[in-house]
C-alpha cells in the first residue's frame, strides 16, 4: 500500500507551494496539525474534508483556532479511534472467552470429582477391607488434590479476567473521552456526526421525525474581548450546562464548533423542537453571568435555528437548513429562534 511517506520530494514541494499561500490567505497558522488538514485539502485526498473546507471558505467566517482543531480532530484523530475500537473488540472477546473457559473448567472438575466419588463407592464390593480402605483413601486424596488444583486455576483465571475487565473499562473510558468535548464535557463534533448518521438511518427505516437545533452564542467575540478568554470558556460551560438540563432520553447535545452547539432530537416534530429551542433561549437569557471577581456581568444570549430531517436527503442539506435558520435569527437581530418553515421557499 502506498502511503504519504512514499510521496516523492518534488511532488511534496509542489504541494507545499500551493498549501502555504492558501493557509496564509485564510490566516490559518502553519502548525503541523493544520498543515495536515490543508495538505489533504489541496491534494483532495479526502472528499468529505475537501467539501467541508470549501464550505467554510465560502462562508467567509475565517478559521479560528477552535474550528481548525475541530477539523483536525474529526479527520485525523478518527484513525486513532478505529484503533481504540479494534482493541475494545479484542479485549471484549478475550474477556468473554476466559469467562466461558472458567465456566467449562468448573463443570469438568465437578464431573471428575463425581466420577471419583462414584468409583470409590463401587469398589466397596470385591477387595479386602485393607485394599478398600487404601483405595478409598487414595481416591479421596486424589479428589481433594484435583479440587485444590482447580481452585488454583480458577483463581488465576479470575485474576486474568479482572485484569481484562479493568483494561476494557480503560478502553471504554478512552473511547468515551474521544467523543467528549474537553471544555464543556458534552459530546464533541465526532460523536455528533456519528449520532446524526445513525439517527437519520433510523428515520429512513421507521419514518419517525428527527429534528435538529443549531445554536450559536451572540457576539461572543466581543464578550471574549471585554471579559477575557477564561470568562469566555466559563460561558461556554454555562451554556452547555443549561442546554444539557433541557434535553432528555435519546436527545443528543454536542458542541458543534467553537461557540456553537447542536441538539439532535429523535421522535420530535419541528414544532416541538422549535418550542424546546426557544425555551432554551429564554432560560439562557434570564441567567446572569459572574466574572472571576464574582461580579455580575452582561447577560449572554443565543440564536437558534431548527430544521426537520427529510428522509433520504443528504445530511449536509439537513444541517445547512438548520444553519440557514440560525443565520436568519442572527440577521433578524439575534437572541431569537427560527424554524425552517420561516425560510424563503425556493
Ligand atoms: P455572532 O453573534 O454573529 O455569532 O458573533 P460572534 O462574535 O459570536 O461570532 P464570531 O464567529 O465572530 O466569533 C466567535 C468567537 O468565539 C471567536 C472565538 O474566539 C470564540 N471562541 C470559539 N471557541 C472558543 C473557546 O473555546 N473559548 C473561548 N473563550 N472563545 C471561543
Ligand atoms: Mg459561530
Ligand atoms: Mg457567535
Amino acid at each position: 500500500m502506498t502511503t504519504l511517506f512514499d510521496v516523492p520530494l518534488d511532488e511534496s514541494v509542489q504541494v507545499l507551494k500551493r498549501v502555504l499561500p492558501l493557509m496564509s490567505k485564510q490566516r490559518v497558522p502553519t502548525i503541523p496539525q493544520n498543515y495536515a488538514v490543508w495538505y489533504d485539502y489541496v491534494t483532495q485526498r479526502n472528499e468529505d474534508l475537501t467539501e467541508e473546507i470549501e464550505h467554510l471558505i465560502d462562508r467567509g467566517n475565517g478559521f479560528d483556532p477552535a474550528s481548525c482543531r475541530t477539523i483536525y480532530e474529526k479527520y485525523f484523530i478518527s484513525e486513532l479511534q478505529s484503533e481504540v475500537d479494534g482493541i475494545q473488540g479484542a479485549v471484549r472477546e478475550a474477556v468473554e472467552s476466559v469467562l466461558a473457559e472458567l465456566g467449562g473448567l468448573g463443570e469438568d472438575i465437578n464431573h471428575f470429582s463425581d466420577v471419583l466419588d462414584k468409583s470409590g463407592l463401587s469398589l466397596q464390593e470385591d477387595p479386602t477391607k485393607e485394599d478398600l480402605n487404601r483405595l478409598v483413601l487414595e481416591l479421596v486424596r486424589e479428589t481433594a488434590r484435583t479440587r485444590t488444583r482447580s481452585k488454583e486455576v480458577e483463581g488465576s483465571l479470575h485474576n486474568m479476567a479482572s485484569e481484562l475487565t479493568e483494561l476494557r473499562a480503560q478502553v471504554d473510558r478512552l473511547s468515551k473521552d474521544s467523543r467528549t468535548d474537553a471544555l464543556t464535557r458534552v459530546a464533541n463534533r465526532r460523536a455528533f456526526d456519528e449520532s446524526l448518521k445513525r439517527m437519520a438511518k433510523e428515520v429512513d427505516d421507521s419514518g419517525a421525525p428527527l429534528s435538529l437545533i443549531l445554536c450559536d452564542i451572540d457576539h461572543f467575540k466581543a464578550f471574549n474581548d471585554s471579559h477575557g478568554h477564561l470568562v469566555g470558556d466559563q460561558v461556554l460551560r454555562f451554556v452547555a450546562q443549561e442546554m444539557e438540563q433541557c434535553v432528555k432520553g435519546r436527545d443528543m447535545l454536542a458542541r458543534y464548533g467553537g461557540e456553537e452547539f447542536a441538539i439532535l432530537l429523535p421522535n420530535t416534530p419541528l414544532d416541538g423542537a422549535i418550542m424546546l429551542a426557544d425555551s432554551i433561549r429564554s432560560i439562557v437569557e434570564a441567567q446572569r453571568i459572574k466574572n472571576d471577581k464574582d461580579e455580575t456581568i452582561d447577560k449572554v444570549t443565543i440564536s437558534l435555528g431548527v430544521a426537520k430531517y427529510v428522509s433520504g436527503e443528504a445530511l449536509s442539506d439537513f444541517v445547512e437548513r438548520a444553519d440557514a435558520c440560525l443565520y436568519t435569527s442572527k440577521a433578524n437581530g439575534r437572541n431569537r429562534t427560527t424554524g425552517e418553515h420561516e425560510l424563503p421557499k425556493h
